[in-house]
């Protein structure tokens, strides 16, 4: 995907430092948003699953990352390490990307009411919920001037999505995190917004039940009959972490080429 890539270059974030999680390998969306914002100038630093660290270190250098630690946010241990080493690095952030969630796979399969178990169902919040509102807490914590927070959600928030299930609700509960987030941070100048693209072929979809049929419906429900672009979204992360973001907070931009706005679908006759 990012060799693909197709990104505008410039200087909307020279000077902003800041910090992209979620970058697994190539195809994630962090790494989309993450060369973007390099492309614009950016200093960046990753947080990184440890597990990935083999495959996001050399990404992060052909980026010119210095800064990268490994951050697992189920590890409370771990989150202040990978934040002390950021603030060691920059002194204050201006930005921070949240692009992590996880559920077990029989949450995200099936059956809603029969497949939530109580431990899954609480995993699936930790990871894709909790996880973001310790970030906004810890991040703006560097954030002394102000700055700009983002989280990636889906439309199985608002509408129930075959098999999406238990994901579905935490996404609802990020962003409903992200309006009570941007009401506390925004007399401190931060603003705090989602991105809601339409399904990509990442290893997050993979481990969907049915990812790829989320893939195609997406696309053919769609307004404009096509696939969510990751350069799409990772311009709308650029709007809303760059200053053009000014006066936007407590938002869900849909990214999806028009899939959650449609009603009824014609039929192949019209
Ligand atoms: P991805 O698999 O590339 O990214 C998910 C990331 O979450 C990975 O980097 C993984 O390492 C990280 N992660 C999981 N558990 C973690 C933990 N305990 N600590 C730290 N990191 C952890 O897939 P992606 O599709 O790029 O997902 C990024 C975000 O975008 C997710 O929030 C996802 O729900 C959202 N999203 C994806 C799609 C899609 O169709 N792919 C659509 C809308 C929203």
């Amino acid at each position: 995907m990012a060799d693909e890539m197709n990104l505008p270059r410039g200087e909307l974030m020279k000077g902003k430092k800041g910090i992209v999680t979620g970058v697994a390998n190539h195809n994630s969306i962090a790494w989309g948003i993450a060369s973007q914002l390099a492309a614009q100038g950016a200093e960046l630093a990753l947080f990184y699953l440890p597990d990935m660290e083999k495959r996001v270190r050399p990404l992060g250098e052909s980026l010119g990352v210095a800064t990268m630690a490994p951050a697992d946010v189920s590890d409370d241990a771990s989150m202040q390490a990978a934040f002390d080493t950021v603030g060691n690095a920059f002194g204050s952030i201006d930005f921070f990307v949240h692009a992590i969630a996880f559920a077990p796979r029989d949450q995200i399969s099936g059956s809603f009411v029969e497949n939530a178990t109580r431990q899954g169902f609480l995993t699936a919040m930790e990871i894709s919920a909790f996880s973001f509102v310790d970030c906004a807490r810890r991040s703006a914590q560097l954030m002394p001037n102000g700055g700009s927070i983002i989280t990636l959600t889906y439309m199985g928030s608002e509408r129930a999505i075959p098999n999406y299930n238990t994901m579905g609700v935490a996404k609802a509960a990020l962003e409903a995190s992200v309006r009570y987030a941007a009401r506390d941070l925004g007399p401190r100048g931060i603003r705090v917004n989602a991105v809601s693209p339409g399904a990509m072929r990442t290893l997050s979809l993979a481990g969907i039940q049915g990812g790829r049929a989320m893939l195609a419906k997406g696309r053919t429900l769609s307004a404009m009959k096509e696939d969510t672009s990751i350069e799409g979204v990772a311009g709308c992360a650029l709007w809303l972490l760059s200053d053009l973001g000014r006066s936007t907070t407590g938002e869900v931009v849909h990214v999806d080429a028009g899939f959650h706005i449609m009603g009824f679908v014609e039929d192949e006759e019209g």
